[in-house]
């Protein structure tokens, strides 16, 4: 246990979100490295921790992630228990198996925690069913931002058939509504964007390709948010009181 890395995932917001097997990390961990986007008041479970903060907001001055792997190591290396926290899932958008793999190739035994990633929340929050017999029969979790600049197959995407979660889409709200409209989407398709999902603060807006930008400049959608495009956002509540009659 003691050189061992928990890479561990905190959930969208809400602690009672979190795994037992978070918690039992926590419990153990003497360090805790957090990302911004972890809700604090997870850090309960491991008030014996030192607890430092490594968060990197796109935008903003951002922690290297160099340097967050270098101090994992030496933390490790010392014989402490790390637990590193991140939002949602690690393996979600979220380089969870990328530091997973640099820690084994150092000689440190390291283990991922699920969490339960921000799409799933916040369509469960919301009542909105990813996939619905006759409706939605897969659903497709992709960002709006890539390093590289390489774009997304949005003739692909825009198949009505499934749905669509879209993670850190909200300065790209223009290109995801042109580029969908553009691969063929009916303008008319339901969108439901979701702030802060699972948090007393979630918001929630229900809108369409067609009027995204103006209906989220409307409620000043902001950071961090989801965004679910499908047909399951408007089918949902009249379908769930269906089956369950
Ligand atoms: N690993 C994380 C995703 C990290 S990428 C996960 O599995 O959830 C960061 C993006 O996740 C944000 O830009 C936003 O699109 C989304 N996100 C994270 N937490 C969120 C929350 N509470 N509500 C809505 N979106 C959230």
């Amino acid at each position: 246990m003691s050189t061992k890395v928990w890479l561990v995932g905190a959930g969208p917001g809400d602690p009672e979100l979190l795994t037992l097997k978070a918690v039992r990390a926590l419990n153990q961990a003497q360090v805790v490295m957090i990302d911004d986007l972890v809700n604090p008041a997870v850090l309960e479970h491991c008030p014996q921790a030192r607890v430092i903060a490594v968060g990197k907001r796109g935008g903003c001055r951002s922690t290297p992630q160099d340097f967050i792997q270098r101090l994992m190591l030496r933390y490790a290396r010392q014989g402490k228990c790390v637990v590193r926290l991140k939002g949602g899932d690690p393996c979600i958008f979220g380089r969870g198996t990328e530091e997973y793999s640099w820690l084994r190739s150092h000689g440190i035994e390291a283990e991922l925690v699920n969490g339960i990633t921000a799409g799933l929340a916040g369509a469960t929050n919301c009542a909105i069913p990813l996939t619905l017999r006759g409706v939605a029969r897969g659903v497709s979790l992709v960002t709006a931002h890539t390093q590289d600049g390489s774009e997304l197959n949005w003739q692909a995407l825009a198949d009505a058939g499934t749905t669509l979660v879209i993670y850190m889409g909200v300065a790209k709200l223009a290109d995801i509504r042109q580029q969908l409209l553009q691969a063929g989407m009916n303008g008319e398709m339901p969108v439901a964007m979701i702030e802060n999902a699972s948090l007393p603060e979630q918001r929630e807006r229900r809108s369409t390709v067609k009027r995204l930008l103006d209906d989220a400049q409307d409620f000043r959608l902001k950071s961090p948010a989801i965004l679910i495009i499908g047909e399951v956002v408007s089918n949902s509540s009249a379908q769930l009181n269906q089956l369950s009659a």
